[in-house]
């Protein structure tokens, strides 16, 4: 099935999965893509995030895992540590990754990674941003429709698309829209954790040197503590160190802003941590006062479906997840690779709307199950990482203290190697394309 007039994709937002999609949908081949942002300009502030090998993978497929690479700080291993004593629990060698699986496993910036796949946008004449333009008021009959506002303050506008991809994050507009259509309710749920996000830069933290030794080393350190922990690695070529952490949420009953972000309080960070090593205090007490920046953790329960017609939705507006396993733009960029594959001009029609319908539905059948799998383990590994004092915490420090041997599972599960095997092993477009020949859609046709 060829399209005669070509398909018109509207993506709501430029985040981790919308440019992805973006990307993976022009590659495929398509010639009418539109992006809508609510953002006025795409700055890509933030702080560091994990580039694992499947992540990295659909990137350099995509083509711009090269330039993500040439920034990214490669990591030798990962140190699990006691954060009242700073005594090492536990120690994994992560060298193999790149061996195993392709692809070494990386930490970066986020500005870097979102960068680089709005520069491989830009390279590609079907994509179109529209920024300052917020989505809102989606219906999804007989085509999907939306509204568009401008931060300009012009007219608001309506747009009628054939495929309706929403990557509107957490606080999707397109996910509430699509749930009244359905009849349900999903809230999202307080998971009563919070995050500081912290970056300090190396001028710094020049005048400590064990500090120093940090930003130096090639290793994902991980502070443990009842309820509490800090993870925290180099970034921009080993300019930047950064720290982010989790803890009880106290501040749950304020008004959480548009991005679920507040300035936290310094004091408030100094005494959550109090009971963690005099290191540990000397690096939080760099940040300066005023740039506290505190992140309410949120997610919901699944969907009872990711889409309804001709809108689907993709990464945090489907499956958001605690950051405990550092996978959760790693899985929206899993989404768009698939969407790629089952979304090809080839095997869809904008005069047939059934075409559209079953080639999102093995988008879904191919990606929930995995990502909603992924969500359930980031929050175990956040259980199992803030346990207090009792007969789980020694069953947990024992695992650790074997690892010396070279022996058993690790209780941080995102440096064990059969959780490894299990997301970085994956090849989601495979898994795509397989799934395509068994319901029977043909492929790619040849050019
Ligand atoms: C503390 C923390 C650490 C993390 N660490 C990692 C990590 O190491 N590795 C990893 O893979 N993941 C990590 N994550 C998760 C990751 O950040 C998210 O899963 C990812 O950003 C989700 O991408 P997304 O595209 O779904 O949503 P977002 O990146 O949130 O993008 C949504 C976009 O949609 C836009 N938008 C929203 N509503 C509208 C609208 N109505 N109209 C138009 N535009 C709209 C927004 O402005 C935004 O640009 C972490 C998360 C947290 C909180």
């Amino acid at each position: 099935m060829t399209s005669e007039t070509p398909v018109r994709i509207a993506i709501v937002g430029a985040g981790m999965g919308g440019l992805a999609s973006a990307l993976a949908l022009a590659k495929a081949g398509h010639k009418d893509i539109t992006v809508y942002e609510n953002a006025p300009g795409l700055g890509f502030v933030g702080a560091g995030i994990q580039l694992a090998p499947n992540m990295a993978r659909i990137l350099d497929r995509l083509g711009c895992w090269k330039q993500i690479a040439a920034e990214a700080v490669q990591c030798a291993n990962t140190s699990i540590r006691d954060g009242a004593t700073n005594k090492e629990l536990g120690y994994v060698a992560l060298d193999y990754v790149k061996e195993t699986y392709g692809y070494p496993h990386m930490v970066g910036h986020r500005a870097s990674l979102a960068g680089a796949m709005y520069d491989g946008c830009l390279k590609e004449k079907s994509i179109t941003f529209k920024l300052g333009s917020t989505v809102s008021d989606v219906t999804f009959s007989p085509k999907p429709a939306f509204k568009v506002t401008l931060a300009t303050g012009d007219e608001p506008y309506r747009v009628e698309c054939d495929i309706l991809l929403g990557c509107d994050g957490i606080k999707s507009n397109t996910r509430v829209a699509m749930l009244k259509e359905l009849g349900e309710t999903v809230g999202v749920e307080n998971t009563g954790q919070a995050a500081y996000r912290i970056l300090l830069t190396r001028d710094q933290m020049k005048d400590d040197p064990e500090l120093l030794a940090l930003i130096d080393s090639d290793t994902v350190t991980r502070w443990i503590g009842a309820k509490r922990h800090i993870i925290a690695y180099s970034i921009d070529s080993k300019n930047i160190y950064n720290i982010s952490t989790a803890q009880p949420d106290n501040n749950f009953a304020m008004a959480p802003s548009a991005t679920y972000t507040t300035t936290g309080s310094k004091s408030e960070m100094m005494k959550v941590y109090d009971d963690f090593c005099p290191m540990i205090h000397r690096m939080l007490n760099l940040v300066p006062e005023g740039e506290v920046c505190e992140w309410k953790l949120r997610v919901h329960e699944p969907l009872s479906t990711w889409v309804h017609g001709a809108t689907a939705l993709v990464g945090d507006a489907c499956h958001p997840t605690l950051p405990h396993l550092a996978q959760g733009a790693a899985q929206a960029i899993e989404d768009a690779a698939v969407l790629g594959v089952t979304l090809a001009p080839s095997r869809i029609s904008s005069s047939d709307p059934s075409s559209i319908n079953n080639a999102l539905k093995i988008y879904e059948s191919v990606r929930k199950d995995r990502a909603e799998a992924l969500v359930n383990l980031a929050a175990e590994n956040g259980r199992s990482m803030h346990l207090g004092a009792g007969s789980a915490k020694e069953e947990r420090d024992k695992m650790f203290a074997a690892l010396k041997t070279g022996k058993g599972p690790v209780p941080d599960k995102w440096a064990d190697a059969d959780v490894q095997r299990m997301i970085y092993g994956h090849d989601c477009v495979e898994e795509a394309e397989k799934a395509c020949k068994e319901q029977g859609i043909r492929a790619k046709l040849s050019t």
